[in-house]
């Protein structure tokens, strides 16, 4: 798509993708930004907070992508979003569909979940930090695998007969390429308006929640560094952090 050659790797079957690039980064094995690896079948594939992400072998996608940051953790704080952004493009260019984005990274299509993202980090404060991005998109879900499923949830081939996975891979890749260099160019700025305008939850009473504490509010987006705003009694106020969880009402 950008008229240039990516070499990426494809595996049969793995515990996770993002588990084997995680590994590579500990054991300091050669690794660079913008490399992917594919599988076509996870034996453990990983939600957030130690859920499922349901990975039978098949036409579905279970891809990871490894993307170094040299400003420290502050900078990885935006990449969920932009991630967010990148999936919204490619199924956008590839098969015309409008996804909508639940902070901070799910995928929803008509209001059941068609692909899930996990960004996991190695890093310190300041220095490099190595960031491992997993993408997990719904092509065909095998009925067996469907049952398996607690929340509502749907697939590409419901929506559309293009069911190449090497195309989806290469819109995919490209978008991230993309939309990471935006961001290490110039961080959230223009993508901040581009990603409330697909907020799945826009204006709906809304619960955050991080397991021991719940917040309750009007869902008014993302600030500039890619926090979700709640509006609550009339005040404004911002949360952070990989480890909330933010429902419908
Ligand atoms: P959060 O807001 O905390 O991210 P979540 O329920 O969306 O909540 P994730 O960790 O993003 O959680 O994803 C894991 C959940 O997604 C599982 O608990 C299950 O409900 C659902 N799920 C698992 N596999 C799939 C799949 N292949 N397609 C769609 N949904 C799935």
């Amino acid at each position: 798509l950008s008229g240039q050659e990516k070499q990426l790797e494809v595996m049969p079957i793995i515990d996770s993708t993002n588990s084997e690039l995680m590994r590579r980064v500990q054991n300091k094995l050669p690794i660079h930004s913008g490399q992917v690896l594919v599988a076509e079948m996870q034996e453990a594939g990983r939600g957030r907070r130690g859920r499922t992400w349901q990975s039978p072998f098949g036409a579905n996608l279970y891809y990871s992508y490894y993307w170094r940051l040299d400003d420290g953790l502050q900078a990885a704080m935006g990449v969920s979003i932009a991630v967010g952004l990148a999936v919204y493009d490619a199924l956008k260019a590839l098969y015309g569909l409008e996804v909508a984005l639940k902070w901070p990274n799910d995928i929803y299509l008509n209001n059941k979940k068609l692909a899930g993202v996990l960004v996991e980090l190695d890093g310190q404060v300041e220095g490099p930090c190595h960031l491992v991005i997993g993408i997990g998109i719904n092509l065909q879900m095998p009925e067996t695998a469907s049952q398996q499923i607690d929340q509502p949830w749907t697939d590409i081939a419901s929506h559309s007969h293009e069911l190449d996975k090497d195309r989806l891979v290469a819109h995919l890749t490209y978008a991230l390429d993309e939309r990471l260099a935006q961001y290490q160019v110039s961080g959230l700025t223009e993508m901040v308006t581009q990603w409330n305008a697909l907020n799945a939850f826009a204006g709906e009473v809304v619960c955050l929640s991080t397991g021991q504490r719940q917040w309750r509010g009007i869902c008014e987006g993302i600030d500039a560094q890619g926090g979700i705003v709640l509006r609550q009694d009339g005040e404004v106020k911002s949360y952070y952090g990989g480890e909330i969880s933010l429902r419908k009402e």
